[in-house]
C-alpha cells in the first residue's frame, strides 16, 4: 500500500523513541475542540467574530488566497504595510513588521540583533521560540530565575559581556499565567543599557487602558527595545508583529530569515486583523468582562480546594504533579464536557505537569462554577 519506506535501521530507532515517550507518559495525542472551550487562546472570542470573519472573506475575494511568494518577492501587497501601520500606532512605537507566525518573529528577533560578544539574559520559563530564536543566535545565552529581578540583577552584574546585554520575558507567562515586574526589569535595562525584548503574546488584546497589552499596561513604552505580539491569541486571527523604532524593523527586512525565505501569509488575513485591532481599541468592555470572569474562575478553585497558581490573569495554571494523573483528569473533564487540556514536560518543568485553563469570554459564569466543583470532585474521585 505505501509506496514511501522507511530504512529498518530508522524504523527501528523511530519506535523505539516512540516506546520512551510512552513510558514516559508523554505520548501526546491530537484532539479537535469538543465541548466547552477552557483551553484556546480566543479570549476575546474574536476569532468567530462575525465583522472579523467577514473583514477575512471580503478581502479574499479581492485579494485572492495565497501571497504567492515572499514579502521581497511578488508576496508583498499593500494591506500588509497598511496594517503594520496601524499596529504601530496601536503599540505606540514608530514601525511594525507582521511575521507568518510568533514563532518566526521570535526566532527572528532572537537571532538577528545578538552578536557574537553579546550576552542574552532569559527569564527560565521563556517560550520554546525564544528559546529557539537564541540558539540560532551567535550570543551567549544566561538563564536567570523565574521573573526573579534581583537575579537578572546580580547576573547583569557579574556575567561578563563585551558586547551588548539583552533581556528576554515574557509579559504574561503562557503556562503559569503570571506576569513579571515589568516596570522594574524595565528600570534594570536602562541602568545597564540593556536592551529589553517583551513577548506580549498572552498580553496583546487583553491589557492596557487601549487593549495593546502589558507593555501600555505597566507604562514601560521607553524602555523596551522590541516587543514581539502575538495575532492568533486574543486577536483572534494568525501571525505576529514585531514592534520597536524604524532602523531596528528595517534591519529584520534585511536579516530575517524566516521572513525573507519564507511566502508571505495570506494577504486577508491582514484585513482580518484590521478588523480585530479596531475592535478590541473600541469595545474595552470585553477585556474587562474577561479579567472579571478570570478572578471568579480563580475564587472558585480556592472554594473547591483546586487553587491555580498565583496570579490574577485569565491563563490559570492548576498544577497536578504526575504526567498520568494529570492526563486522566484532563479525560475525565472532557468526558464531562468540559474542553481542557493537560500540559506536561518539557513545556513544563518536571513534576509540575498541570491543567492549562484559559478563560474567554463565550464561557459563561454558570459553566466556570459548574467546571470548578467538578474539577474538585474529579481530583477527589481519581485521588489526584
Ligand atoms: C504562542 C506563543 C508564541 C508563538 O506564537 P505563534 O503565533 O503561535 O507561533 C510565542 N511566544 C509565546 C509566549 C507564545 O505563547
Amino acid at each position: 500500500m505505501a509506496d514511501f519506506t522507511t530504512p529498518a535501521r530508522l524504523s527501528g530507532r523511530i519506535e523505539a523513541r516512540l516506546r520512551e515517550i510512552d513510558d514516559a507518559g508523554l505520548r501526546r495525542t491530537l484532539r479537535p475542540p469538543h465541548g466547552i472551550d477552557l483551553s484556546s487562546n480566543d479570549y476575546l472570542g474574536l476569532a468567530r467574530d462575525p465583522r472579523v470573519c467577514s473583514a477575512l472573506a471580503g478581502a479574499a475575494m479581492i485579494e485572492g488566497t495565497g501571497s504567492t511568494g515572499s514579502r521581497l518577492l511578488r508576496g508583498d501587497r499593500h494591506c500588509f504595510a497598511a496594517v503594520e501601520l496601524a499596529f504601530a500606532q496601536f503599540k505606540k512605537t514608530a514601525s511594525s513588521l507582521y511575521f507568518s507566525t510568533g514563532w518566526a518573529a521570535n526566532l527572528s528577533v532572537l537571532s538577528v540583533y545578538a552578536e557574537a560578544d553579546d550576552v542574552i539574559f532569559s527569564d527560565e520559563k521563556n517560550h520554546a521560540s525564544l528559546i529557539d530564536g537564541m540558539r540560532l543566535s551567535r550570543a551567549r545565552r544566561v538563564v536567570y530565575r523565574h521573573a526573579d529581578v534581583d537575579h537578572l540583577r546580580e547576573l547583569l552584574s557579574s556575567e561578563r559581556c563585551k558586547g551588548q546585554k539583552f533581556v528576554v520575558t515574557e509579559s504574561l507567562f503562557s503556562m503559569d499565567g503570571d506576569a513579571p515586574d515589568l516596570e522594574a526589569i524595565a528600570a534594570l535595562c536602562r541602568e545597564e543599557d540593556a536592551a529589553l525584548i517583551v513577548d506580549e503574546a498572552h498580553a496583546v488584546g487583553v491589557y492596557g487602558a487601549r487593549g495593546s497589552g502589558m507593555i501600555e499596561e505597566c507604562g514601560v513604552e521607553s524602555g523596551v527595545f522590541l516587543s514581539v505580539n502575538t495575532a492568533g491569541k486574543a486577536l483572534g486571527v494568525a501571525g505576529a508583529f514585531v514592534a520597536g523604532d524604524v532602523h531596528a524593523i528595517d534591519y529584520l527586512v534585511q536579516r530575517a530569515r524566516p521572513f525573507i525565505f519564507s511566502t508571505a501569509p495570506p494577504p486577508p488575513v491582514a484585513a482580518a486583523i484590521d478588523e480585530a485591532l479596531r475592535i478590541v481599541e473600541g469595545e474595552p468592555a470585553r477585556r474587562a468582562t474577561l479579567r472579571a470572569k478570570a478572578l471568579r474562575l480563580r475564587a472558585l478553585l480556592d472554594e473547591h480546594a483546586t487553587p491555580a497558581l498565583p496570579g490574577t490573569s485569565q491563563i490559570l495554571g492548576i498544577v497536578i504533579g504526575e504526567n498520568e494523573a494529570t492526563m486522566r483528569v484532563a479525560e475525565e473533564l472532557q468526558r464531562r464536557g468540559f474542553d481542557v487540556r493537560g500540559v506536561r514536560p518539557p513545556t513544563v518543568p518536571p513534576g509540575t505537569s498541570r491543567l492549562r485553563v484559559s478563560v474567554n469570554l463565550a464561557v459563561s459564569d454558570a459553566d466556570l462554577e459548574r467546571f470548578a466543583s467538578e474539577l474538585g470532585s474529579v481530583r477527589r474521585e481519581l485521588n489526584a
